[in-house]
């Protein structure tokens, strides 16, 4: 217990000025000094904390197999997205170690874009990545670029969305990952810009170029520019990966028009009988892109292309029950809270699958199709002491069909 004459050994104020003096081995601190030490403390950890240079040396990384074998236990199916997207992703941060030796090799960015149906897994995958690796991640539409038409506004905002989720650390934000979503929707109308100047989407493209390939936006401070004399962010985009998605409707076609006309010869008669009608998608090029409408710079920009498979009624099913933080897996920690174990009958996993069939959203579906089953439950059962309660296929049809859904 400190007394009347003792004096806080910060700011020498005595113990009757303040009013908490709290002791030491060989002094005391006043409650006011103690709490901006406390700033202190943390105002350093903070700036400890910025991912340094060295956190970020590539040989720490995971390997590619290290990033699929993560991404394996969230997302069903993808196989060939998860494995380009583990390489792209490892040379991306391998390029951000790269010495700059006098080789003359410089390893060029591998911003990603990935084409497949909606609710496939695209934006799963890039959020499971960013999770993985630690960085910053937001998710940006690309159709918000069409309806400013003024692109330089919109660069702006994707950008101070990452550096708030980067807690306002700019070396972070520097490194972090962008998805960029339906990208598929800036597309030119045509695949020959002097029939229609279709100059929304191409404008729109033009002005995506200069972030994917690398340049210094000035990002207003926090909460828009309210105060004329606040500094701007200059955040550096050379080092933020890119990952774009989009589902491209109808471009089977162009890849089977393509396919169609470039076999001539023998040898590709053999080529075409071995091609997988039922899934095009697997055979995509740059160049159907091309004819999709995507201008040649973007796509040389998005180095690396891959593509997502529809779901089956088996991967649906997978989805429902298997990955780390599936959809029934989170029901039941839901209940498990409140002591209720929660099951699920086969044949209603199976029903719940039929109806995500029929929805045609992909997994998207099966979301809200278990949250039209469990709404009833939700309410009910917390307040009945209810120990254990079971889905049956019947409950699950009946509560569907309470809820009114157009199948
Ligand atoms: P999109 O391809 O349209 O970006 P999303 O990644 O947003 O689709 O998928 C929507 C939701 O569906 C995800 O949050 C996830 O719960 C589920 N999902 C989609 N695809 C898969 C998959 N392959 N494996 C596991 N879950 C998936």
């Amino acid at each position: 217990m400190a007394k009347k004459q003792d004096k806080c050994s910060f700011c020498g104020r005595t113990a009757s000025e303040v009013r908490l003096l709290i002791s030491g081995v060989d002094g005391f601190i006043c409650e006011d000094c103690a709490a901006q030490a406390y700033t202190i403390v943390q105002e350093s950890f903070n700036s400890n904390s910025k991912p340094s240079s060295r956190e970020f040396k590539w040989k720490n990384l995971p390997k590619p197999t290290d990033i699929k074998a993560y991404l394996d236990q969230y997302i069903i199916g993808q196989d060939d997205a998860k494995r380009f997207i583990s390489v792209a992703v490892y040379n991306h941060y391998k390029r951000l170690g790269q010495e700059t030796g006098d080789d003359g090799v410089e390893i060029e960015k591998s911003n990603v874009i990935m084409v497949g149906p909606t609710g496939t897994g695209k934006t799963l995958i890039a959020r499971t990545i960013a999770k993985l690796l630690k960085v910053p991640f937001t998710i940006v539409d690309a159709t918000v670029f069409t309806e400013a038409g003024y692109v330089g506004e919109d660069v702006e905002s994707i950008l101070s969305r990452l550096l708030q989720v980067a807690d306002y650390n700019l070396e972070a934000t520097q490194r972090g990952i962008v998805f960029i979503d339906e990208i598929d929707k800036i597309a030119r109308k045509t695949d020959n810009p002097s029939i229609t100047r279709d100059v929304s989407g191409e404008g729109v493209q033009q002005g995506l170029l200069k972030l994917l390939e690398g340049t210094v936006v000035n990002v207003p401070p926090k909460g828009g520019r309210k105060h004329p004399d606040q500094e701007y962010t200059q955040v550096d985009t050379h080092n933020i990966l890119f990952i774009c998605g989009g589902a491209f409707d109808g471009i089977e076609r162009k890849i089977a028009q393509r396919l169609n006309t470039h076999v001539v010869g023998y040898n590709s008669v053999q080529n075409v009988a071995r091609i997988d009608r039922s899934n095009l998608m697997k055979y995509i090029q740059p160049q159907d892109l091309k004819s999709f409408g995507l201008i040649p710079e973007i796509i040389g920009r998005l180095p690396v292309l891959t593509y997502l498979d529809p779901l089956d009624r088996k991967a649906l099913r997978a989805i429902l029950t298997e990955p780390k933080n599936s959809l029934i897996r989170q029901q039941q920690k839901l209940f498990s809270m409140d002591g209720i174990e929660l099951t699920f009958d086969e044949d209603a996993l199976e029903y719940i699958v039929d109806k995500a069939v029929d929805f045609k959203l992909g997994a998207r579906g099966l979301r809200s199709i278990v949250e039209s089953i469990m709404i009833s439950p939700q309410y009910e059962l917390p307040a009945t002491g209810t120990k254990k309660f079971r889905i049956t296929r019947d409950y699950a049809k009946q509560q569907v069909e309470k809820a009114n859904f157009a199948a």
